[in-house]
């Protein structure tokens, strides 16, 4: 399949005439035709126009139909083979398996909305049928469903280049809602987003779909993607990346005449408490487990674990031990970009130079490009607590153990940190009363809590939660990972006295779409 650097517009490819963005191969800094000339005014306002044009067609679409959509592009998305894992690899620098991986992960995750637009749960229907004769006042008939927002534009990751990306959760959320998406492709994968685009144009074209429910444009954040969230006809945003870009958009969409919602997810360093007796029985298996996690991909998850808690003593002392052994011989791995690379550098550059952090190992040196070494560093709780530095996300493989003086400390650091996608506790059977205390704090502080386990590996399904209060996301009451994700792209709509003429299928007598509904409060089967 040959790439043509052109803009995906509905059902057309435009060649635009903006500054070319070209991607890099990061092991090689090699560059890698074709080059992407950046979409102008033009062609987002065309994309939006399209959008628009769609939206009414495209959230009425039945529940069968809308499902068909997303499998279809699923099929088509595999359909392309060997190329799309080809591209993938040299333009974000992962080895070939996790690519395969992450095409596995974005094909099962449009299936598995697939599976809930046919259930039909998000509708959300609540019916409560007219009292005529109700006393002192009759009640009207009153039946309420859910109805997509509108456009939405949707920014793909650096970090996942297919399953965050161009066909990646958040658009795959959209479109389950109803919403026509417009993708502000990333700039690090053009040649992959362009593979996965067409996979979804041939998609929209075999389901008869109108052509504006998906669009794809290249350019810059600031021109294309600013352009885009300005755009009255866009009703949402979806991002995952830095704080800085999700932050600029949160402002754009806000300063808007009718301000929209941001779904942003931005920085995380993902807390690891270490307690007491866990300590006691394993620190040293803890220690290479943890660096496992800490080095997988290079650090670059936005669940990396990038902080560890725990009282000192000797348990610590042999975590440390064993975790600095095995950040020694953690083998360097390509980053996703150059521009990755200098902030991971100038990140674990920040941390030796402070004479608050300790340096207890560092990984091998790479050879080649943008090689990520890894590191682990130690501070006292006194100093994170006091130095805002020590506390900022190193995007890659460096995390910053927290030694405390006591439980009490390790509260103290807990309530002290920023709002985390995951609190992770690592606990023997007889700390479970610390982990009680420690528990209300956690689930202020992040979207997902879990024991035992470590927070890299985000299982796509219905009970996840990928959120968490800010900075980790722009908006704590959804996630962007698992089927509820949907929701972030829905509102309610009531209908009062609506003639069953007029009233959708779901909301109709004898419910002939066959969906679960709330029926003057009881749950029909
Ligand atoms: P990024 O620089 O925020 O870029 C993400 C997307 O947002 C790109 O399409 C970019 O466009 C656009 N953008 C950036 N700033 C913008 C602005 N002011 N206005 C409008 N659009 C803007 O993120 P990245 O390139 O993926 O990685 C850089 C850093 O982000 C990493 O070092 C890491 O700290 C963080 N990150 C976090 C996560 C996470 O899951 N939490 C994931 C990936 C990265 P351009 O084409 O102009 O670049």
């Amino acid at each position: 399949m040959t790439l043509e650097g052109k803009q995906l517009i509905g059902a057309q490819a435009v060649s635009a005439e903006g500054a070319v963005i070209q991607a890099v191969n990061p092991a090689t800094n090699e560059r890698l035709d074709p080059g992407y000339p950046a979409a102008g005014k033009a062609e987002v306002e065309r994309a939006c126009e399209l959008a628009w044009a769609a939206f009414d067609t495209y959230r009425e679409t039945g529940l069968e139909a809308r499902a068909t959509f997303l499998e279809t592009i699923a099929d088509e998305i595999e359909a392309i083979g060997e190329p799309l894992i080809e591209r993938a690899v040299a333009e974000a620098g992962l080895p070939q398996a996790r690519i395969q991986g992450e095409r596995g992960r974005t094909c099962g995750q449009l299936r598995l909305f697939a599976s809930v637009v046919r259930a039909g749960e998000w509708l959300d229907v609540r019916i409560d049928p007219a009292l005529p004769d109700r006393q002192p006042m009759p009640r009207v008939d009153l039946r309420q469903r859910h109805v997509a927002l509108g456009p939405v534009a949707v920014f793909g990751a650096s970090n996942f280049p297919l399953a965050f990306s161009v066909a990646g959760g958040d658009t795959a959320s959209a479109l389950a809602a109803g919403c026509p998406v417009v993708v502000k492709a990333h700039s690090a994968h053009p040649g992959t987003s362009e593979l996965v685009g067409r996979a979804i144009q041939r998609a929209v074209q075999k389901c008869e779909l109108p052509e504006g429910v998906f669009s794809l444009l290249y350019g810059s954040g600031r021109e294309v993607g600013q352009g885009l969230v300005k755009d009255s006809r866009i009703k949402a945003v979806g991002f995952t990346g830095s704080r800085s870009g999700g932050t600029a958009l949160m402002a754009a969409a806000q300063a808007r005449p009718e301000p929209i919602p941001v779904y942003a997810e931005m920085s995380s360093i993902n807390p690891v408490f270490l307690l007491p007796e866990a300590l006691k029985s394993r620190a040293a298996a803890l220690g290479e487990a943890f660096v496992g996690s800490l080095t997988m991909g290079a650090g670059q998850f936005c669940t990396n674990p990038g902080l560890v808690i725990a009282e000192k003593g000797e348990g610590l002392d042999a975590f440390v031990a064993a975790a600095g052994e095995a950040v020694k011989g953690a083998a360097a791995q390509t980053m996703l970009t150059p521009g990755i690379h200098e902030a991971y550098s100038k990140g674990v550059e920040s941390l030796v130079a402070s004479d608050k952090a300790r340096e207890v190992a560092r990984g091998p040196v790479g050879e080649g490009a943008n090689q990520c070494q890894a590191g682990l560093f130690v501070a006292s709780a006194k100093d994170f607590l006091a130095d805002e530095a020590l506390q900022a996300e190193v995007f890659g493989a460096t995390s910053l153990v927290v030694e405390c003086a006591d439980q009490d400390e390790v509260k103290r650091v807990a309530e002290h940190l920023e709002g985390q996608l995951t609190a992770t506790l690592q606990m023997d059977d007889a700390d479970a009363e610390t982990a009680r205390g420690l528990l209300p704090i956690l689930e202020r502080r992040a979207g997902r809590v879990m024991a035992n386990g470590w927070p890299t590996g985000v299982e796509v399904c219905h009970a996840m939660v990928h959120g968490g209060p800010y900075p980790a996301t722009s908006d704590s009451r959804t996630t962007s990972v698992g089927s509820a994700a949907i929701h972030r792209f829905l509102r309610p709509v009531c209908y009062q006295n609506l003639p069953e003429a007029l009233l959708s299928e779901a909301l109709k007598d004898g419910n002939p779409a066959g969906v679960s509904r709330l029926v003057d409060g009881k749950r029909e089967a």
